[in-house]
């Protein structure tokens, strides 16, 4: 979860998109406050147009200029009312509306020679919104601003207009909006990613056994099972789960002691992490030696053939202790699925978790070291019976 400084942006990829699309609801909320506010001051700047050049053609033309970004900026509002899952969308947005908003004000600041201090000063002003107020790209914004500040020093060589000490004291204002602009919204970028990734370090530590690495059963009070089951009815996909436990664990430890009880549970668990799918499969520590798998988009067979792969690896493999013994051990476990479009699903994971229940009872019962697993549905509504 590193994150790279001078871009103000996380090293990996994957986790920057996960972060931008994790801020997308509130940088989204503050682009479209910053675009209207904006938006409002640079037609309200149009009464400077007709003040310095008179009600003239080109002071009309400007004023139009300015309505126009104007108007562009409320087009980029809606896109963004349209699609607000869409992070390409909203970064494009703000770079548009920027570039295209300099663009107009250059070309207003080219036909004011008379009023290049104040127009000077209004850009330094208007560098922080480029720099702070517009969420954007770190890279992005530098270069927005940088590029802004060097076409409008190019505007005052060229125009020659002012005295050498007024171009020299503009030309430093511009530098220091730009240094000021970088410092803050550098440091705004990198805040924001360390917080998210002190919840995101936060999550973990409260989502995973720190003994085995598995998920821990909050995430089973957070709803992991119930959004499974709701995703499955609404794709029309099977949902099985496997619940697991390892066979006379107490033995073991009363045997060789805790430590090497805690090996063999860190083994199976490897184990089950291994031979089970890395994004899709959730491996959960159920209680102290008892796992649950949760295994989207699997029929009965399929997941009875996963658990009698685990359960054969296992009770193949030794577990090597501290002092050079191995221990071996076996686990038995117990099966249920609710199948792909079946005329009664179950009501709710409780009656999942039940059956696999059941059905690990019913293997430890039959001598442990073995996989047993059922179909489970809702009991069919009772039949109206006709008059
Ligand atoms: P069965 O085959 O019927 O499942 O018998 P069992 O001995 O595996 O089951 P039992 O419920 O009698 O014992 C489970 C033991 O697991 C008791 C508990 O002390 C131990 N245990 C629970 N959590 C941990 C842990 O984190 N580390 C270790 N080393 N032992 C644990
Ligand atoms: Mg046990
Ligand atoms: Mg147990």
């Amino acid at each position: 979860m590193s994150i790279d400084r001078r871009r103000a942006e996380f090293a990996d990829p994957a986790l920057e998109a996960r972060f931008l699309q994790h801020v997308l609801p509130e940088r989204n909320a503050q682009l479209k406050a910053s675009m209207l506010f904006s938006a409002a001051f640079f037609v309200a700047f149009g009464v400077t147009d007709i003040a310095t050049l008179g009600p003239t053609f080109t002071a009309w033309v400007l004023v139009g200029l300015r309505v126009a970004v104007a108007l562009g900026a409320l087009c980029a509002c809606a896109a963004l009312a349209l699609y607000p899952d869409s992070v390409p969308l909203s970064v494009r947005a703000t770079c548009c509306v920027l570039v295209v908003g300099l663009a107009v004000f250059l070309v207003v600041c080219w036909h004011q020679p008379a009023a290049m201090t104040w127009n000077l000063m209004s850009l330094a002003l208007i560098l922080m919104a480029v720099y702070i107020v517009f969420p954007n790209r770190f890279v992005y914004a530098v270069a927005i601003g940088c590029g802004a500040s060097l076409a409008f020093a190019a505007m005052l060589l060229v125009e020659g207009a002012l005295t050498p000490e007024d171009l020299v004291s503009l030309l430093l204002l511009l530098g220091l909006g730009n240094g000021l602009g970088y410092i803050a919204a550098r440091r705004l970028q990198l805040a924001q990613r360390e917080q998210f990734r002190s919840t995101m370090l936060l999550q973990e530590l409260a989502d995973r056994d720190p003994l085995t690495g598995c998920l821990n059963r909050r995430v089973l009070q957070d709803g992991l099972l119930d959004k499974e089951l709701a995703r499955a009815r609404r794709y029309g996909s099977a949902l099985s789960v496997i619940l697991c436990d390892i066979d006379h664990f107490k033995r073991i430890n009363d045997t060789h002691g805790h430590a090497a009880g805690d090996r063999v549970l860190c083994a199976f668990a490897a184990l089950l992490r291994t031979m089970t799918r890395e994004t899709v499969d959730s491996v959960i520590r159920y209680g102290g030696e008892e796992f649950l798998v949760v295994l989207p988009q699997t029929e009965l067979a399929g997941a009875q053939a996963l658990a009698e792969r685990i359960r054969e690896a296992f009770a193949r493999a030794t577990c090597p202790l501290p002092g050079g013994a191995r221990v071996c051990a076996t686990a038995s476990f117990g099966v249920a699925c609710a199948p792909a479009r079946h005329q009664h699903p179950p009501a709710g994971f409780e009656a999942l978790l039940g059956g696999a229940d059941d059905e690990l009872y019913a293997v430890k019962r039959g001598g442990r070291n073995g996989v047993r697993g059922r179909i489970v549905a809702a009991a069919p509504a009772p039949q109206r019976s006709s008059a």
